[in-house]
Formats: C-alpha cells, structure tokens, sequence
C-alpha cells in the first residue's frame, strides 16, 4: 500500500492532476523532490484527471499512432508517476498562503501542508451560457450537461433531437459524439463561421445527423424538471423562436481554476496566471510555478499542458538547487 502521508516540509506540491501535474509529478520524482500531488476531489463538472476525463478519442497525443481515450492518457501517467513514489491526496486546495514561507496550504479536509515550492496545474473548467433554468437543469440532472462525452449515453438522450453550443473543436466534438445515440444534433452558434479546427468543422458538417443553426443563441432553456425545448434568437434578425430538445450540451469554452489563488499571485486580466517571462513557468511569487492550462490561455493541449508540467518540475529544481528557499525564507514575513 502505497504511503500518502504528507511529510513535516514538502519539497514540491503539485496542485492538479491534468497532464501538466502528473508530468510535474513524473519529473519531480525522478529527480528525487519526492513530490505530493493534490489531485482534488471531484465535483459535478470537474473529476481528478481534468479534462482530458471527458474526451473521448485523442488522435494527436505523439506516441499513439492508433489514438488514445483521455481517461486511459490520464491513468496511465498517473500510474507513471506513482512508480517514481509519487504521493497523491485526492482532496483540493482551498488555501494558500504565500506570504508565509514556507508556504501553507489548506486542503478541502483540512489538512495543512508546508511547501518550499508549490506547481500549481488546476486546469480550467467548462463555462455555461448564464442562464437560470440552464444551471437548475444541469444541477438536478435534468437534460443539460457540460460535458457530452459524460452524459450522451444516458438513455434520456437516446433516439432524441439534441442541441450543442458552440463554435470551437469542442462543439464539433461534443456533437460528433452525440450522433452515436441521438437522432439529430443541432449546434447552435453565435456566428456565422466556426472557431474549431478544419479538420473537426469538416467532420462534424458532413455527418448526416448533424445540422447548424448559425447566427444563433439560447435564451432560455425551457421545462421543469427536463429540458424539453430552447428559446432561440436569430442575432441577425432579432427574431425569436423555439426548438424542441431532449437535451441541451453547452461547450462554449473554459475558465481557468485560479478562484482559491486570488489575490495570492498574479492573474491575467482573463484569470489564468500570469508567467511574466516566455518560456518560463515562473510566477509572481518565486517558488511558485504554474503550468498547464491554469496559465495557457492560447494553446490548451495536453501536450503543450505536458510540456509546461515538464518545465514547472525542472524550474522548481534548479530554483531549490539555486537556493531559492534560503533566499525566499529570508525576505518572507513567516
Ligand atoms: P473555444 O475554442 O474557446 O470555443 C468556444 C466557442 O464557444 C466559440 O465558438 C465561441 O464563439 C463560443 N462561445 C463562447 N462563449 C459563448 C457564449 N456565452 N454563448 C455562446 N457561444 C459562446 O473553446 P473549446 O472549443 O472548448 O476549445 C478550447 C481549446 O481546446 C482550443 O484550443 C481547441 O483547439 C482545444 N480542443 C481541441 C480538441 C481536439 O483537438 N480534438 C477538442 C476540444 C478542444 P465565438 O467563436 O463567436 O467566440
């Protein structure tokens, strides 16, 4: 059985466990910092593993010629890391101190860990439209959902008329993966043109199941206790109307995790955190490093979440080599 216990002084926690944690993790272990990784709890629209535990097929991850699923990426690099002893608390951080140094974390069961550096690899999680009966629906399960590839099997969605929001490769995903069980899949987007790659606009236009609704939004999402249909306008027209839908899919982007990190460290003006040097994982807070999708607000792919996992682990080294503790202890007010 493996030992998860924290030690007294951890030398690298890794918040996260995307492909930039667990690459932090792999890095950081082999390298003998004895990592401990927080892989977080789980919650409705977000489970330890990040994104990649909502997609299906991942064709451009180099080294598998034949694809790979998201979740079999994930338990594989997870497993990679624990055989370099690599320690895991499925809990999250709520807190952190970075004025203290040591720096203080606070996990969701309260446990407090002291760490010389801290990798923080949170991810982003799904956005919804905004709108009130959206959320009660997708909190009581009642036919919305962030994430298709979770949910389109369910038999609610069998055989129905289903809608996907969006105009970027995850819509174009999220609907090609749907017409394996539904009827019809209407994506509806705000434009005229989609943001998604050619490769998955191409795909997702020539399936027969699918058709889009351009120039479109959602309004209000209709029913009680099941969505039952959409309130569309026409952002040309003006004009309104309904489409009836057994469920509705919202794949309109992400928003980084930073909400327990403000105030702590600097944030874009979008949220993500802020790297102030290129190529560097680096931020405002010496000792602190963030990769992945946390601070990649352009290019979001696991490989490039990886890369910078990889580069978080290597700076945190050399900043320990470089007696960035010494010299952090001593300006900080702990
Ligand atoms: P995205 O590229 O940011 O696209 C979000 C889409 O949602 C856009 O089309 C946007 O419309 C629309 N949108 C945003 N807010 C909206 C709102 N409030 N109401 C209605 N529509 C709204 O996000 P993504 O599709 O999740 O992709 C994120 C990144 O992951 C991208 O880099 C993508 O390439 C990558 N990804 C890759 C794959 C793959 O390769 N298989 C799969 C999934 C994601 P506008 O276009 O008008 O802004």
């Amino acid at each position: 059985m493996a030992d998860n216990t924290p030690r007294e002084l951890e030398k690298v926690v890794i918040i996260g466990s995307g492909p930039a944690g667990w690459t932090a993790a792999i890095y950081a272990a082999r390298a003998q910092l004895d990592p401990l990784v927080f892989e977080g709890a789980g919650s409705r629209t977000m489970i330890p593993g990040g994104q990649l535990m909502f997609t299906t097929e991942v064709e451009n991850y180099p080294g598998f010629k034949d694809g790979v699923t998201g979740q079999d990426l994930m338990l594989e690099m997870r497993a990679q890391a624990q055989r370099f002893d690599t320690r895991i608390i499925t809990e999250d951080i709520v807190e952190v101190d970075f004025g203290q140094y040591p720096f203080v974390l606070t996990s969701s069961r309260d446990k407090v860990v002291l760490a010389q550096t801290v990798i923080v690899a949170t991810g982003a999680n799904a956005k919804w439209i905004g709108l009130p009966n959206e959320q009660h629906l997708a909190q009581t399960g009642g036919g919305v959902s962030a994430c298709a590839v979770c949910d389109g099997a369910l038999p609610h969605f069998r055989d129905q008329v289903l809608a996907v929001v969006g105009g970027g490769d995850s819509a174009m995903e999220d609907a090609l993966y749907l017409t394996k069980f539904a009827k019809e899949v209407v994506v509806i987007h705000r434009r005229d043109e989609f943001r998604a790659s050619k490769i998955m606009v191409d795909r997702a236009l020539s399936n027969d199941k699918i058709r889009v609704a351009w120039n479109t939004v959602v309004t209000d999402v209709l029913g009680e206790d099941v969505i039952t249909a959409l309130k569309l306008q026409d952002t040309v027209t003006g004009e309104e109307r309904e489409l009836e839908v057994s469920g509705l899919f919202v794949a309109i982007g992400h928003e980084p995790n930073t909400g327990f990190l403000q105030g702590k460290v600097a944030l874009k003006q979008n949220g993500y955190i802020e790297t102030p040097e290129s190529w560097r994982t680096a931020t405002s807070v010496p000792g602190v490093f963030a990769a992945g999708d946390v601070m990649d607000d352009y290019f979001r792919q696991a490989i490039s979440a990886a890369g910078t996992g990889c580069m978080a682990a290597l700076e945190a080294e050399r900043w320990l080599a470089h007696g960035g503790a010494e010299a952090h202890a001593g300006s900080a007010s702990g």
